[in-house]
């Protein structure tokens, strides 16, 4: 009777910790979910303040993907967010945060990061996204992608931070997109 009792109490702790694990995930991606960024952002933001360490936002958005959608379908354009999900996830070092915020948008927080080499990053995911050429159905889809950055600064809150890197990513795309641009 222990046994079992021991072992149902095991198989109830694996299950729930499975269930948790989803709810931070974003289905398509792997990366981690709009609220699993901003409840993880929260905890890794109150550290790099305690400790003063830098760090930055980028904001990573597909230039013109309604018309990838348009051409290739949904399941088209679910390729090429997965195809740059993976290309972020390559960015990404031990104590970072990457998560798709919706859509073909996605966020990257890099811990212990000055801006120049944020930029630098983001300049490399850029660069992928442009040289890469995703097979789908005996079709090559190509795309570009638009980046905006922003280091933390004293007082930042969360929301506030990710405002500034969107910002900047609306600056890229107002000047001609496939760029990063920096607050
Ligand atoms: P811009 O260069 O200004 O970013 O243009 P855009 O066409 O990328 O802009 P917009 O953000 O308006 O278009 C995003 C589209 O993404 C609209 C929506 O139909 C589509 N979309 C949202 N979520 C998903 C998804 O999970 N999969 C796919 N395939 N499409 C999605
Ligand atoms: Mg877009
Ligand atoms: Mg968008």
């Amino acid at each position: 009777f222990f046994c079992r009792t021991y072992r149902l109490a095991h198989e109830l702790r694996q299950e729930k910790a499975r269930a948790e694990a989803l709810a931070q995930t974003d289905f398509l991606t792997g990366l981690d979910n709009r609220r699993a960024f901003y409840e993880q952002g929260e905890r890794l933001l109150r550290s790099l303040e305690i400790s003063n360490r830098p760090a930055a936002v980028l904001m990573f958005d597909i230039d013109h993907f309604k018309a990838i959608n348009d051409r290739y379908g949904h399941a088209g354009g679910d390729v090429a967010i997965r195809a740059v999900a993976n290309l972020i996830r390559a960015h990404l070092r031990v104590g970072d945060l990457a998560a798709r915020l919706g859509g073909e948008e996605f966020v990257l927080l890099m811990a212990d990061a000055r801006l120049d080499e944020a930029i630098a990053t983001g300049e490399r995911v850029r660069a992928a996204c442009q040289a890469l050429v995703v097979d789908f159905e005996n079709q090559r889809i190509a795309f570009t992608t638009s980046v905006g950055v922003a280091s933390l600064q004293p007082g930042n809150t969360l929301d506030g931070w990710v405002a500034h890197a969107d910002a900047a990513l609306y600056r890229s795309k107002q000047e001609g997109r496939n760029r990063v641009s920096a607050t």
